[in-house]
């Protein structure tokens, strides 16, 4: 292991993707490491929001069908956008709502107990707000919680394939799992966990919040039934962007469990019939007027992702999380830490995580010298180098603060409790 800072120079010298991050606003003298939270603002992403609003400045009521981007489409349009980044094609992915209505959209639309299957399968990591949202679906068909199955995992950070499977009961009706663990990074098999499903006849979709922008997917190939997502993390798509979600074509043509006018046929809807003409695509499982100002920054942000190609970011990922894992064992064991991602690549997501009892004044203490991670209750410090916008220098530089704030006991300036957001 090279612990120079001229190795990390060199890494940056060698890096393919080096000059994407001149596309962004990097806040000064920061090293961002939370694009995992909330990816940074491009200056593609800002404009294309001023190629919408000046649309509606110039067109008013006719910039739904008129100008570069005619609001009417805007979604399906960002949806193939979107496709190539999840393995679909480009009519099985709509951006509309939020991650948690699209999920309740997906679960109120695939979720069919019968007879003896009545169940739906989750796990116990994945973030409380799937958790929130299954249990409430639950109650509207008149089940209890009980009807929630949740994979335990075996050491609080990973879950194991296996034991994924054999919970596969036949009182299974539908299965909603994470493609990459919110804390520790992992990356479930979906392909094998989907072929699994299918042979016992539950239908089964995964919550892509953290694994869309940051690995390849093959949801077609995979025959994954439904898929759902935020654009705001790794997609930078801005505070609070509207999200996006997938549906297999081959469940085409059904009815969407909500329904709104924006499910229809986009031919049909201003028939204003008060019988609903779904679309024949995933733009059924929209429901009402889209959120044109909190889409429209995708349409840049998803630019950047066309030309960097997500198998060269993945790659570059891997590499700088390599390379963050490797200094930290070089610099920093025997200091506490405990490196709970996965390290294999195979498994490793776009994300370090690191346990430690003081996690969350070390949080504290980072971003008092400008490294900006994310700690996770009770004892987790994220740290995501994006690969479209950071550096292998940073990464060193980030070991390096770190080292000065365990040597001089900085953290202990702070109180090991975590902030109103955290
Ligand atoms: C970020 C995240 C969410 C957030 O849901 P919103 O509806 O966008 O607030 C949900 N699930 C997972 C796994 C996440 O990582």
């Amino acid at each position: 292991m090279n612990t120079e800072k001229a190795y990390a120079y060199y890494l940056d010298q060698q890096d393919d993707l080096k000059n994407f991050r001149n596309e962004f606003y990097i806040p000064d003298k920061t090293i961002y490491f939370d694009g995992n939270s909330l990816g940074l603002l491009s200056k593609r992403a800002e404009q294309a929001v001023e190629a919408i609003l000046s649309s509606w400045k110039r067109y008013a009521i006719d910039g739904w069908s008129e100008g570069a981007h005619p609001w009417y489409y805007f979604s399906e349009k960002l949806g193939a956008l979107s496709a190539p980044l999840v393995g679909a094609n480009p009519e099985e992915v709509i951006v509309t709502g939020s991650t948690t209505t699209n999920l309740h959209q997906l679960v109120a639309s695939f979720y069919k107990p019968q007879g003896k299957k009545t169940k739906i399968l989750a796990d116990e990591l994945n973030f409380p707000s799937d958790i929130y949202a299954l249990k409430s679906q639950l109650q509207l068909k008149g089940y209890d919680s009980s009807h929630l199955i949740q994979v335990q995992s075996q050491d609080g950070n990973t879950l194991d394939t296996q034991s994924i499977i054999e919970a596969m009961t036949d009182e299974v009706a539908l299965i909603v799992l994470p493609g990459v663990l919110y804390r520790s990074g992992q990356i479930l098999d979906m392909k094998v966990l989907t072929k699994e499903a299918h042979k016992r006849g539950i239908l089964i979709g995964f919550d892509l919040c953290h694994s869309i922008g940051s690995i390849p997917h093959y949801l077609s190939d995979w025959g994954v039934d439904f898929a759902f997502w935020c654009n705001y993390k790794h997609l930078n798509g801005g505070p609070g962007s509207v999200a996006g979600l997938y549906v297999n074509k081959k469940h085409f043509g059904k009815e969407p469990g909500l329904a709104g006018w924006f499910s229809s046929d986009k031919e049909k809807q201003f028939d204003m019939e008060h019988t609903l003409t779904p679309a024949d695509n995933s733009g059924a499982y929209q429901i009402g007027t889209p959120h044109l100002l909190s889409a429209a920054p995708l349409l840049g942000a998803l630019e950047l992702f066309q030309e960097a190609g997500i198998k060269q970011i993945r790659e570059k990922s891997l590499h700088l999380t390599n390379y963050l894992m490797e200094l930290l064992e070089a610099e920093l064991s025997g200091y506490g830490f405990t490196i709970a991602n996965p390290i294999d690549d195979e498994t490793r997501g776009g994300h370090v995580f690191l346990e430690h009892k003081e996690a969350a004044r070390i949080c504290k203490a980072l971003k008092v010298d400008s490294v900006v991670p994310d700690f996770r209750t009770p004892n987790g410090i994220r740290l995501a180098p994006v690969a479209l916008y950071n550096t292998f220098e940073e990464v060193w530089q980030t070991v390096k603060i770190l080292k000065v704030i365990m040597d001089e006991e900085r953290y202990k300036e702070f109180e090991n409790k975590r902030g109103v957001i955290a």
